[in-house]
């Protein structure tokens, strides 16, 4: 298919489209808007009127802010081909995703999906590998080499340079430090070797230097901490050791946290609770089926056969009210750690949002906020060309879902009514069709391959 065939079977309209009588809650939560759109970008936003409820919501799409694309969500291990997981994004209207580690291992299969697809890519950012420690006396590793996906190791500053130059070598732009021992509640056992305090300051200052936005993956208070005092303001989780009392938070000035609840939760899970959570809608249409079956047959938690059951739901608890109270400050960024073992692609966004809100509907407006507004504004600078530019402004792509008005009866996670990205109408249906085309050619028999010499 030629690029001109292609480009017309998707672009929408070429001529002013207008929405009318939408609520635009980032821009006015009282007010009703008429919003125009041409060749893929807003054009204007018109004030009509005053909201009665009940109206239609339009926010920008929804931001991703802690992935791993190229990490295993399946229960078998395998990981999905990056032409479906960028569709998986799609459907559930998520169309800005900041990948968080490992995305040099599908950077070409993905840019060759984009490529040749029909409906517009979400766009990615990505830090190409992790820095890391290096083994220590005790013979313990740094944090992510467990993954599937290699690490930099980090002893001086010229391994840090080294790292720097290779993740932009390979399109990352912006650096994400692994700092955690892996103590996940207080007396727990220590799992990683550590940076030292020198490194982790180095590693700040040098990263300040080039004008490279860091993110650091802390667990506990301490680290957290230690972290922020060299320098740090954007954590990859929010602390699980404890939860933050009013003293602990005032250290914390200008520090964003992304929670990360739907992709720690599967270790704690039952069969039954897997099975509730995958009920929701759009599963079946983006997820291979095949994990339903292998979740049916957990008779207990993976965290019981652990032994971390009791300190990952205590840790669980704690990130959650951490998250909810960097929400209140206005810190809080939505990301889910997909890629680890059942926390999916897509879907799981949509499911962290209902997991922050739990039973008060009175979160949703902030919640939906810095899922779109705050994720974009994060993605943003870890571009690496921050535009500080509003997503619901004149000029902007024309990306956003039109989502139910918030409801005490209607949960976060309900699919957007509908789903534009740079102009182009996302068809829900069209998308499910093509995911499962792309799995059917994956699984069909093919030719064996020999034994090469
Ligand atoms: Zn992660």
């Amino acid at each position: 298919m030629s690029q001109a065939v292609r480009g017309q079977a998707v672009r929408g309209q070429e001529g002013p489209v207008t929405l009318h009588g939408v609520a635009v809650p980032a821009l006015d939560p009282d007010a009703l808007y008429d919003v125009t759109t041409e060749n893929g970008v807003f054009t204007a936003f018109r004030p009509t009127g005053a909201r009665r409820g009940g109206e239609h919501e339009l926010w920008p799409g929804y931001t991703e802010t802690h992935a791993h694309v190229a990490l295993p969500a399946n229960w078998d291990d395998t990981v999905e081909d990056p032409r479906i997981v960028a569709l998986q994004y799609l459907y559930h209207g998520v169309s800005h995703v900041v990948d968080m580690f490992g995305f040099p291992l599908v950077a070409d299969a993905w840019a060759a999906g984009r490529e040749a697809s029909p409906w517009p890519y979400p766009e990615l950012v990505h830090c190409g590998y992790a820095v890391t420690a290096t083994t220590d006396a005790a013979g313990r590793t740094g944090h992510g080499v467990e993954f599937p996906a290699p690490v930099h190791m980090l002893a001086v500053e010229s391994d840090l340079d080294h790292a720097l130059r290779a993740n932009a070598e390979r399109g990352g732009t912006f650096l994400k430090v692994m700092f955690t021992d892996g103590t996940e509640q207080p007396g727990s056992p220590v799992r990683f070797s550590r940076l030292s305090e020198k490194v982790l300051r180095f590693t700040a200052r040098m990263a300040a230097e080039r004008g490279i936005t860091a993110v650091i993956d802390c667990n506990t208070l301490q680290e957290t901490r230690w972290a922020y005092e060299c320098g740090f303001r954007l954590f990859a989780h929010t602390v699980r050791d404890r939860t933050l009392d009013a003293a602990d938070w005032k250290e914390f000035e200008g520090a964003r946290f992304v929670s990360t609840l739907a992709g720690l939760r599967p270790m704690v899970m039952t069969g039954e609770e897997f099975l509730t959570e995958y009920s929701r809608e759009g599963f079946a249409e983006t997820q291979d089926v095949r994990n339903l079956d292998f979740v049916r047959g957990i008779e207990k938690p993976y965290g019981i056969e652990y032994g971390v059951q009791e300190t990952r739901t205590a840790a669980l608890a704690d990130m959650r009210r951490n998250a909810l109270a960097a929400l209140g400050r206005g810190d809080l960024l939505v990301g889910t750690d997909s890629g680890n073992t059942g926390a999916y692609h897509g879907y799981s966004l949509l499911g962290e949002l209902d997991l922050l809100r739990g039973d008060d509907p009175s979160l949703d407006p902030a919640l939906r906020h810095q899922a779109t507004v705050g994720g974009r504004r994060y993605i943003d600078e870890l571009s690496g060309a921050p535009t500080g530019a509003h997503p619901l402004s004149a000029g902007a792509d024309a990306t956003y879902n039109l989502l139910h008005a918030s409801a005490p009866d209607r949960p976060l996670s309900a699919l957007p009514v509908r789903t534009v990205v740079r102009g182009v109408e996302i068809d829900r249906a069209a998308l499910a069709r093509e995911m499962a085309a792309l799995r059917a050619a994956a699984q069909a028999p093919t030719e064996p391959k020999g034994i090469a010499a």
